[in-house]
């Protein structure tokens, strides 16, 4: 029996599984078991941003590891103080303290608890198509996923990005937060407009409730900033990251501005803060900043949109680019896009039924990228 069998049989039938094993990676590039080669525009859900198997984050994990691996954060630790310094000094001013834990589905409960706390209120309005995380808090801000696990949290609404009115209508004195993501990714690549962020910072600011951002998938030079935020100067009473920040490590943070205040006590995890994961995180940003992986992001989502823009065919809808996230909405169902595209050595996302996404480690080369854009004007344009 191959490993492959071995995994289909024992795991939890969850994923909508591809039919390839993946054993390596390196930079942008991904081996099977036979030893074929992808471009992995997946990066683990836009997690690889620094590449796979970055040495420096290798090195760091491993000089850790043999160092100390656990220690609760009823201790201080060395590595823990230098990220959340390094986190507070990275993210918008006004937020200067930080909670760490393992995952976006984590930064969003805490967050949740924190604004709850902070306001006293129990109510939050969240965007359609948002995408928060899958545990009953965060996918009480989610927007699709939820019948089947009703009841949900309750005080959750949800209004439409960019429709200021709708929100108006929504936030008032039992709001706690507004929660929101910049760009929304699983909801599709959708970019929120600065005046409706500042629209949105106004109200919540005139209404007493917290201001929430998501960063989860946008965070850490994804969208050709350090943070989404930074395009709009958006400032966040609290700010939700993971994803990127470990260099594959699980780790998340929120960042929580002076409104979220008299806080001990209410909230914990026994991984969170871990030396292994920081000493990770640390090593992550560290490439990030000394790389200017932001401003790759910018040049190299450029260099996409500038070779797929020309070429579009008549099955795009819309070509939709931050940095290097990247949504291509089309008239037909993009499943069988992504097949193509794997077939040709590409792995590319879904975002919803229609929308193929693309999340490259923010590392790919020119040529890795002009093959990409290639490959998918390839098989958008074959019947
Ligand atoms: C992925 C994601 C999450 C959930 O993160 P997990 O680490 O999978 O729990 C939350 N918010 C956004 C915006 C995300 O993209």
């Amino acid at each position: 029996m191959s490993l492959r069998e071995t995994e289909h049989i024992y795991a939890l039938d969850l994923f909508p599984r591809r039919n390839v094993s993946i054993v390596r990676g390196e930079g942008a590039t991904l081996w099977d078991d036979t030893g074929r080669a992808y471009i992995d525009c997946v990066a683990g859900f836009g997690v690889a941003s620094i590449g796979h198997a970055n040495r420096e984050v290798a090195e760091a994990i491993a000089a850790q590891a043999r160092t100390l691996i656990t220690c609760p954060s009823i201790f201080y630790n060395d590595v823990r103080a230098r990220l959340m310094e390094k986190l507070v000094a990275i993210t918008p001013t006004g937020l200067d303290r930080v909670f760490l834990c393992n995952s976006g589905t984590e930064s969003t409960e805490a967050a949740l608890k924190f604004a709850r706390h902070a306001t006293g209120r129990t109510n939050f309005v969240c965007s359609m198509r948002g995408f928060h995380g899958r545990t009953l808090g965060a996918l009480s801000a989610t927007f699709k996923h939820r019948e089947r696990f009703e009841p949900l949290v309750p005080g959750f609404s949800f209004v439409p990005l960019e429709n200021i009115e709708k929100l108006r209508e929504q936030v008032n004195d039992q709001t706690a937060g507004v929660l929101i993501e910049l760009v929304q990714g699983e909801g599709g690549v959708r970019i929120a407009s600065r005046e409706y962020l500042d629209a949105v910072g106004a109200l919540c600011h005139e209404r007493g409730a917290l201001l929430i951002v998501d960063e989860v998938q946008t965070g850490f030079c994804r969208t050709g900033k350090m943070f989404a935020c930074d395009h709009h100067g958006v400032r966040p009473d609290i700010l939700c990251v993971a994803k990127a920040i470990g260099g594959g490590v699980p780790l998340g943070a929120v960042l929580c501005g002076d409104k979220v205040q008299h806080t001990h006590g209410i909230h914990g995890s026994t991984f969170g803060g871990n030396p292994l994961a920081a000493a990770a995180g640390l090593a992550a940003i560290e490439f990030m900043e000394r790389h200017d992986l932001a401003g790759q992001a910018t040049r190299k989502g450029a260099r996409l949109r500038a070779a797929l823009e020309p070429r579009l065919p008549g099955v795009v809808r819309e070509l939709r680019q931050i940095g290097l996230m990247i949504g291509i909405e089309l008239k037909r169902k993009a499943q069988p896009y992504l097949a193509a595209l794997m077939d040709r050595g590409v792995f590319a996302l879904p975002a919803g039924p229609t929308v193929i996404r693309l999340l490259p480690p923010l590392v790919i080369t020119d040529e890795q990228l002009d093959t990409v854009a290639n490959a998918l004007i390839e098989v958008l344009t074959v019947d």
